[in-house]
């Protein structure tokens, strides 16, 4: 399987990077654009191939490499796509040179993963002793996270009886808190109904209406497992009283895990943005996103967990053929595997570890702060407009716009379509509404009067309320 020809490998490969580094350089000129309808079949996989590599890396180059996501655009805005760094294909390079795996073992990869667990307790205002792995991204992060929690409450015996001894269990979110929440849940053989949303107040959660159903699931004999805090939510980016929930969850003996997929950023931002996430240092865990806010390239998030035992007790599972040795390739006493449910995992870690050394905590609450800016410009403009209102109040990079007239998943499609700008569609108060999640370098406040603009543009020639006719093709 390797090459013939190494020094054509090399000249092909060349070339690829080359065409690579040109179509990042040039990601402001290219938005997303609909899937060629010759694709399926450009990609369909022969019975028969030649084994040449230079033809599969002009495959590469022509076919699948101008087909993204959109998402290095500065006018990509829906649900919460990480633009990416440049960094990202450096790293990802020297990565898939190294094949490491990186479920266990004492080798280079361990340490930088290490080391970046190191830095993201750090920055969460985390003691030393503190830790966490790093996942494919918060969904993942919040299943470790809450199973943790699980063991903590319950001990050992969860890994042996499962689910049989156990009382019915409850976790408490805000009322909009993300999926991943329900999900995980389901997974660890709750169900849905293991999860009572609390409602709002102000956009965050209601604290007297989460002592009230804290009181109540008490009286009723159900456990409370864990109280999630939402720092950054997805439909408005707005914040719980974090520290509010770090006082009740303290009082009741409750685990307190916060979903910071991207508001964990935000720590590193300009006042008043950085106060959001007050209170995310008091937490037992913490699950984030390298992909979004950081733009490491998909996929890398991390589980941080304060009690380490718990963590290890959580997950550590070592069959005669993992025994740690004290010397050589099989020493380490930190592998990754004793803290998730991964036994093989790739080396995310340099993903993130390569953001994080080239850019520090000043560029990238730069970035933070002025996202920030942006969705507040995207909002005084919306309200300014005759043809837009603003859904609710911009807290953080969040911007929710009713248009006034027009159907809101027609208008995004149309956007989508015309590569004017990618606005993804919610539900507030029973209304449909165009969402935007600014979390792009590349964009600018030029970037956001363009796109309010465009949008309406595509406002004003939108039949009253009704549906749009299909955007240009
Ligand atoms: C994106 C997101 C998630 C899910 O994270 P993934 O990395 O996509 O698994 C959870 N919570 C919030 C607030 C998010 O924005």
């Amino acid at each position: 399987m390797d090459p013939q020809d190494w020094e054509a490998f090399r000249a092909d490969m060349h070339r690829l990077l080359d065409q690579c580094v040109d179509q990042l350089h040039s990601a402001r000129e290219r938005p997303w654009q609909p899937v060629p309808d010759a694709f399926n079949e450009a990609i369909t996989i022969p019975d028969q191939t030649t084994g040449e590599h230079g033809a599969v890396m002009d495959r590469l180059a022509q076919d699948i490499l101008p087909q993204t996501t959109g998402n290095t655009h500065p006018a990509f805005f829906g649900w919460v796509h990480g633009t990416g760094q440049a960094m990202g294909l450096a790293s990802e390079l020297v990565a898939a040179t190294m094949n490491s795996n990186c479920g266990g073992r004492d080798h280079g990869a361990i340490r930088v993963e290490q080391e970046v667990i190191r830095w993201l307790c750090a920055t969460a205002g985390w003691p030393a002793n503190t830790g966490g792995i790093l996942t494919t991204g918060t969904s993942q992060a919040t299943i470790y996270a809450l199973c943790a929690a699980r063991l903590k409450r319950f001990g050992a015996a969860v890994r042996t009886r499962g689910l049989h001894d156990m009382p019915r269990l409850r976790v408490y979110a805000a009322k909009g808190a993300h999926s991943c929440v329900v999900k995980a849940l389901q997974v660890m053989g709750h169900g849905t109904q293991a999860l009572k949303q609390i409602p709002l107040r102000d956009g965050q959660m209601d604290l007297d209406a989460l002592r009230e159903a804290l009181r109540q699931d008490r009286d009723a004999g159900i456990e409370p497992l864990a109280i999630v805090a939402t720092a950054g939510s997805v439909n408005t980016g707005t914040f719980d009283d974090i520290a509010g929930l770090a006082r009740i969850a303290h009082s009741h003996g409750t685990w307190l895990h916060v979903d910071a997929a991207f508001g964990y950023w935000i720590r590193l931002a300009d006042a008043p943005w950085r106060a959001l996430a007050d209170g995310m240092e008091e937490a037992d865990s913490i699950a984030l996103d390298g992909h979004k806010w950081l733009g490491v390239t998909y996929d890398c998030g991390a589980c941080l967990i304060r009690d380490q035992a718990v963590h290890r007790a959580t997950f550590a599972e070592r069959p005669e053929y993992l025994a740690a040795q004290s010397k050589g390739l099989a020493a380490g006493d930190w592998w990754p595997t004793d803290y998730g449910t991964e036994l093989s995992r790739g080396f995310r870690a340099l993903k993130m570890w390569t953001a994080l050394q080239t850019h520090g905590p000043e560029v990238i609450g730069a970035v933070v702060t002025d996202n920030c800016k942006q969705a507040a410009l995207m909002g005084a403009l919306a309200e300014a407009s005759d043809l837009l209102d603003l859904a609710c109040p911009v807290v953080s990079n969040l911007c929710v716009i009713r248009p006034r007239q027009g159907d809101p998943a027609a208008l995004a499609a149309q956007l989508q379509l015309s590569g004017e700008a990618v606005f993804s569609t919610t539900t507030l108060d029973g209304a449909p509404c165009l969402r935007a999640a600014i979390v792009n370098h590349r964009t600018t406040s030029d970037t956001i009067r363009a796109a309010v603009t465009a949008l309406e543009r595509a406002v004003a020639t939108a039949p009253e309320g009704g549906a749009l006719p299909a955007g240009p093709a």
